[in-house]
């Protein structure tokens, strides 16, 4: 889950790592009283969505008067914000937030993620910030410093004031920008989150330092211990397919091509997708109905699936270990009524009960192609799409 950079500041302030003053305006009247609370004489308005490269894209712009504030808020607020992490269609702007603009003397960056091969949390930081850090990392890769955490020990004094030295920080902001990394880390730890990300953290023109930005991601697997998370759950910015598949315990994910799948286990759903790779067909969504399927299960999936304008071949690959295929056809059928099909369906059970749901697909009356093997029923289901 992601959340937006004035919450994420917020956690920030929480485990004391210093940000600016700020206050989030979802409408202009909010942002004015926002910048009249603040005092100015400089303010920062800046566009919240879940995505980042919002400086370039024009959602980030310096005030200098609260009606500056006002004009500014004016035209962010409903504007369709497009970055190079939205696509091109761009994320609409619904909520800013209005901060004290900062006193920049240097911009740096700092990043946590979880080395899975480590099987550490991995500090990184370094001199370039403000940028994206993908290009930094891909052209002067040396310029990022990493430190791996001992999780037993957490972020050590040492490590992280190495790494404000190699980052170039003058030395009377080491010991706060040391102090600002390991408040990170405990934050990336408390909250379980996958990524933190501080991209500027800003050497202010007094020596302070200052986090400007914060982006987070949190894993959804800790999100049942971590309630004021989820309240910070924005489904705005979430795909709705994706929000409605979660009502119902179903991993979905939208895809380019035009072949719907329904499976169940995330393994055998790749499988399946590359198999209709294979064949010369792109998959329209990943689906893993889980374990327990149940006829309102499948009809939801069926409804998720066909909201997508884009889908002309369904292919359902069920094996039935745990579920059952009769189980699992009573579910396609009722489905098929439920959303009158018009696109063609293609199935393929194995597994318990296996003859006893497929003699009841066949006699449904709906047209609904059958197949025995994997290769089979992707080639089929490619030649219906085409
Ligand atoms: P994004 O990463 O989405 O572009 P940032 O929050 O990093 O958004 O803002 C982009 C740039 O805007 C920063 O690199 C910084 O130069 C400037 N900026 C952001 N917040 C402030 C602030 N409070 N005061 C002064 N400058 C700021
Ligand atoms: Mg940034």
């Amino acid at each position: 889950m992601k959340i937006h950079e004035y919450q994420g500041k917020q956690i920030l302030r929480e485990f004391g790592v210093p940000v600016p003053r700020g206050i989030p305006a979802f409408t202009v009247d909010e942002a004015v009283h926002a910048a009249e609370q603040l005092g100015g004489p400089v303010w920062v308005v800046k566009a919240q969505i879940h995505a980042g490269g919002r400086g370039k894209g024009g959602g980030v712009k310096l005030a200098r008067s609260v009606d500056e504030v006002r004009q500014i808020s004016g035209q962010m607020l409903g504007m369709q914000l497009v970055t190079h992490q939205t696509g091109p269609e761009g994320q609409t702007v619904r909520r800013l937030l209005i901060e004290d603009g900062a006193d920049i003397r240097k911009e740096y960056y700092a990043g946590l993620v979880i080395d899975r091969a480590a099987q550490k949390v991995v500090v990184m930081a370094s001199s370039e910030g403000g940028m994206d850090v993908e290009e930094v990392a891909a052209k002067t890769p040396e310029k990022i410093h990493k430190v791996w955490v001992e999780p037993t020990q957490g972020l050590q004094d040492a490590d992280a004031l190495a790494l404000c030295e190699k980052i170039g920080l003058p030395e009377g902001s080491r010991k706060q920008g040391a102090q600002a990394l390991q408040k990170l880390y405990r934050a990336f730890w408390d909250k379980d989150a996958s990524l933190a990300e501080i991209n500027p953290l800003v050497l202010q023109g007094d020596g302070s330092v200052i986090a400007l930005d914060a982006k987070f991601n949190f894993d959804d697997n800790a999100l049942y211990r971590h309630e004021e998370l989820l309240a910070m759950r924005d489904l705005d910015e979430e795909d709705p397919a994706e929000i409605e598949a979660s009502k119902y315990g179903l991993s979905y994910i939208q895809l380019d091509g035009n072949i719907a799948c329904l499976v169940n286990g995330a393994g055998l759903a790749m499988a399946t997708m590359d198999t209709i790779k294979l064949f010369g067909g792109e998959p329209a969504n990943f689906l893993d109905v889980g374990g327990g399927a149940t006829a309102e299960k499948v009809t939801a999936a069926f409804k998720i699936m066909l909201n997508n304008p884009q889908v002309k071949a369904i292919l359902v690959n069920i094996f039935g270990g745990i579920m059952r295929c009769d189980v699992i056809a009573e579910g396609l059928i009722a489905a098929s009524r439920a959303v009158a099909l018009k696109v063609p369906l293609v199935v393929r059970m194995k597994g318990t009960n296996e003859d006893v749901g497929k003699r009841m697909l066949a006699d449904s009356g709906l047209p609904i192609l059958s197949a025995e093997t994997l290769a089979e029923a992707a080639q089929k289901v490619v030649s219906a799409a085409a």
